[in-house]
């Protein structure tokens, strides 16, 4: 069992596959976008699969793929093969913009890919393009049919909540809830990155977001299992999907944090809020045997704060790193 200096069970590891993207949210990415690693820089899936392994002989049990967007990464499919092999992987997951998930969706799923997380803060194609710069809310869309078709399940939205951009949409979403199998999570916008535009005013508590879910009808607690995150769970009576909130900000969940972030060059990052990175790609290249990379990422897991320093109306400061290199 990995366990940090303040005890917390770490068995969550979130691995960003590349720093690019094919949108340019405007919360997450400059329209220019950030940049780019060179393709040198990158963990090759080799590198990847070795400090998985390594991870996982520590206590590592559930794998997220991320991004920049992961399925722009070449070959994906094979890499998610290869972590399948590695026994004490309990659930390997993938979250998505979903722009290349309609011709993706069934490769994934062979590949062993039950499981899928989707972006989309909103229903309107006019504020998809608004919000992420592009017109892609139908292939999106068409890319959620498909896994439902295909029978990913759970199908869980990931909607940042965002005041005077989608907070209009909360309903629709509820709505939606109703009448697919789609759990809706809504997430607290954070200030992480250099400069997303995160301030107070955009700023919506899942408080609020709650208060104007019930306006559609009571909602009531579905218990989690085991490998869920932090994410409170609810539903509408007779609905067929979920409704979620994540609350990062207003109600840290720093207390139960299972998790470490690998960023595509290799840096483990063991806080979202923390600028503190822990380089394993150089060690690694530099011909580390398998116990003194296990060493280095012990001594990273040690300095896992025990709680991240972002509070609503008192800032200290930001991740200077863009979400989009990170990984969400
Ligand atoms: N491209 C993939 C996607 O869109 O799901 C994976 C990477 S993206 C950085 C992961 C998640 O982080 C997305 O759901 C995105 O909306 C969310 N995200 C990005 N910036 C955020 C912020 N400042 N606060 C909250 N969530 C954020």
């Amino acid at each position: 069992m990995l366990l940090d200096s303040y005890n917390r069970h770490l068995n969550y590891l979130r691995i960003s596959l590349t720093d690019r993207c094919n949108l340019r949210c405007v919360y997450c990415m400059p329209e220019q976008g950030v940049p780019k690693l060179f393709h040198e820089d990158i963990l090759t899936y080799e590198e990847l699969l070795r400090l998985t392994r390594l991870s996982v002989r520590l206590g590592i049990e559930k794998i997220r793929l991320t991004g920049g967007e992961p399925l722009i990464r070449k070959n994906i499919v094979d890499l998610i093969k290869d972590l399948r092999e590695i026994p004490a992987i309990r659930d390997i997951s993938l979250t998505t913009n979903g722009v290349l998930l309609a011709e993706k969706a069934r490769s994934l799923w062979e590949a062993g890919i039950k499981r899928i997380n989707i972006s989309l803060d909103t229903l309107n194609p006019q504020n998809y393009a608004r919000i992420t710069r592009f017109d892609y809310f139908d292939r999106v869309w068409e890319g959620i049919q498909e896994a439902e078709r295909i029978g990913f399940s759970p199908i869980k939205i990931n909607v940042v909540a965002l005041q005077g951009i989608n907070d209009a949409e909360i309903l629709a979403f509820g709505r939606l809830s109703y009448e697919k199998p789609y759990h809706i999570r809504f997430i607290e916008f954070m200030p992480v990155g250099a400069d997303n535009g995160w301030n107070t005013d955009r700023f919506l508590s899942s408080e609020e977001t709650q208060k104007q879910l019930e306006t559609l009808g009571p909602l009531f607690p579905v218990n989690g299992q085991g490998l869920d995150g932090p994410a409170k769970r609810m539903a509408y009576a007779g609905a067929r999907g979920e409704i979620g909130l994540i609350s990062p900000i207003s109600e840290h969940f720093c207390p139960s944090c299972n998790r470490l972030r690998l960023t595509a060059e290799g840096r483990l990052m063991v806080c979202l809020f923390s600028d503190n990175e822990t380089d394993l790609r150089t060690p690694m290249r530099q011909g580390a045997s398998d116990a003194e990379l296990e060493a280095v990422i012990q001594t990273a897991i040690a300095q896992k704060p025990k709680k991240h320093p972002v509070r609503l109306n008192a800032l200290q400061r930001k991740c200077q790193r863009q979400m989009s290199t990170i990984g969400g």
